[in-house]
């Protein structure tokens, strides 16, 4: 299991690197998708195809529903496939486009999860990869990124005071990189919005922010609403 697992991140990693170049991995067929449920794929075959689901929502949502259709066909589903739609977010409870887990503690920052890309130096990394590396600490900064439909977006989370953090949003468009314009970009707690811009150069900064759970909301994108989770743990 554990080397299954290491496994994985090299090839999500090696999916990773491949993807920052013109090259991207073509998107499985519908047949090698059946045959991957099925399990009756080789195995270097079943992995490419396991890492590319987890990271391609669209091939995920196409594969979790060809699932649900031979559901009905037969009671039980194999353990290879219900690990994978575990690992693609639980039943339930709400997903985010992005979700990122801050613990603070006295002298740094920790990562506890995050669903994007954390830039370490002038690297970008997975968050997988990170894991299998064991970087999980930071000083007093951690910046996120994640491409939400053709908007890329980062979040800097800055400590300020021990339990007090800036928090700055930007969004750029691909794939120039120019800076998005006319978003609206939120911060809410518990429900209730508590700041709010119209980021006319695609940046919002968010000061004086104290440990919480938070929700960023960012209207613009694709004509719809895109939901960020943040929660920084005191
Ligand atoms: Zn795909």
């Amino acid at each position: 299991m554990r080397e299954e697992f290491n496994h994985l991140v090299k090839a999500v990693y090696h999916k990773w690197k491949l993807d920052q170049g013109p090259v991207r991995e073509k998107h499985p067929g519908e047949e090698e998708l059946a045959c991957f449920g099925l399990g009756v794929l080789a195995d270097d075959l079943a992995l490419r195809i396991k890492t590319h689901l987890l990271l391609c929502p669209e091939c995920m949502e196409a594969f979790l529903f060809s699932l649900s259709l031979r559901q009905t066909e037969e009671r039980e589903v194999p353990a290879h496939l219900l690990e994978l739609v575990k690992a693609a977010g639980k039943p339930g409870v709400k997903s985010y486009v992005l979700e990122i887990i801050i613990q603070a503690r006295e002298k740094l920052l920790e990562l506890v999860n995050t669903t994007g890309d954390v830039l370490v130096g002038l690297e970008l990394i997975p968050a997988p990869v990170l894991r299998s590396r064991k970087i999980r600490e930071f000083k007093n900064e951690i910046v996120i990124l994640k491409d939400i439909e053709d908007i890329r977006v980062e979040v800097r989370v800055e400590r300020k005071l021990p339990e007090v953090f800036n928090i700055k949003v930007s969004a750029k468009e691909k794939p120039a990189l120019a800076w998005a314009k006319d978003l609206r970009i939120s911060l809410l707690k518990d429900g209730v919005e508590l700041e709010s811009y119209v980021a006319e150069q695609g940046k919002a900064v968010f000061e004086q922010v104290a440990c919480g759970r938070y929700i960023m909301e960012l209207s613009g994108i694709g004509g719809g609403t895109a939901e960020l989770l943040l929660e920084i743990r005191p």
